[in-house]
């Protein structure tokens, strides 16, 4: 709650344990999350223009000094995503966050505005007819990250090279992934990996920032490269027919089959004394290198997933 650079100005220098905080303060860091999630960096800051040095963050966002206020000494950098490539709804609730909220606090949009005006940018988005990676507002009119591509020399959401496609389809083989944090196993049908998957940087990366960076992408990794894939069905141990369904319930069959028959025989049979002792043994030692096996092939397959 208290965390540098999402504190609305009203609550700097008041002990946070104390003070009576409401949704308006909420709305203030709701802005700066939303900002961070779309730009990729924190609204407050910037390249600085004013005398001196720049300030440290929290007096920034004490002063409302971000590069849309009136009057800023803070200025978007040149690998800064401007804010007139978003949707014009986005960009003033922003505005109604950052600049009139500054003075006003209920002026902030709440999280039911932001809902909608999100919904309605997303209704508004058009794909880039050059790279299929991109989208960009109807409203702005053309692709701001192929411009952006042009005078910088990257693209943060670069399409996928021809010769992966053609590889990528190839491979049509299922594989469990994990999902960090959650230690849950999902099974995705890998259609696509590029390999900058592992790579995609934040649309803004400000060489000096001094406010807390906020991870924008979750570490969730649903692709895989490709060169994984290939590594680890070369270390796999266990031949591809054991993997079949119907050959694991064949085996299973097989066993219970073959139990119910020693079952059978021990019935009728009329052992006696120690060769009833020794085959009842016997059986027991069978039985138990049975499911050692089993266990052994399941924790083989766990390991390769
Ligand atoms: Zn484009």
């Amino acid at each position: 709650m208290g965390s540098e650079g999402f504190t609305p100005a009203e609550l700097l220098g008041q002990d946070l344990a104390t003070v009576e905080q409401t949704v308006i303060h909420d709305r203030f860091r709701l802005g700066i999350i939303i900002h961070l999630l779309l730009f990729g960096d924190h609204p407050f800051k910037g390249r600085w223009v004013g005398p001196g040095d720049s300030p440290d963050p929290n007096e920034l966002l004490q002063k409302g000094w971000w590069p849309y206020a009136p009057n800023s000494p803070i200025q978007a950098s040149s690998l800064t995503t401007p804010l007139t490539v978003v949707h014009p709804a986005i960009q003033d609730c922003f505005v109604r966050c950052f600049n009139t909220g500054h003075l006003q606090p209920s002026a902030r949009p709440s999280a039911n505005e932001w809902m909608g005006v999100l919904r309605e940018a997303i209704a508004d988005l058009k794909r880039c007819h050059k790279v299929k990676n991109h989208y960009f507002s109807k409203t702005y009119g053309r692709c701001y990250w192929c411009d952006r591509k042009k005078s910088l020399g990257v693209d943060v959401f670069p399409g996928i090279p021809t010769t992966q496609q053609t590889l990528v389809a190839k491979t049509t083989q299922r594989v469990k992934v994990k999902v960090d944090g959650l230690g849950q196993k999902a099974t995705q049908k890998l259609k696509r990996f590029p390999s900058h998957a592992t790579n995609v940087t934040a649309p803004t990366q400000l060489p000096s920032s001094p406010l807390p960076k906020v991870g924008a992408t979750p570490k969730v990794r649903t692709e895989i490269p490709t060169t994984q894939i290939s590594s680890a069905s070369s270390i796999s141990t266990s031949p591809p027919w054991i993997k079949r369904p119907w050959v694991r319930l064949g085996g299973i069959a097989g066993i219970l089959v073959g139990l119910f028959s020693i079952l059978v025989w021990l019935s009728q049979s009329q052992l006696e004394g120690e060769e009833m002792s020794l085959t009842l043994v016997g059986g027991g030692l069978c039985f138990g290198l049975i499911v050692f096996c089993l266990i052994l092939v399941s924790l083989t397959q766990k390991s390769q997933n």
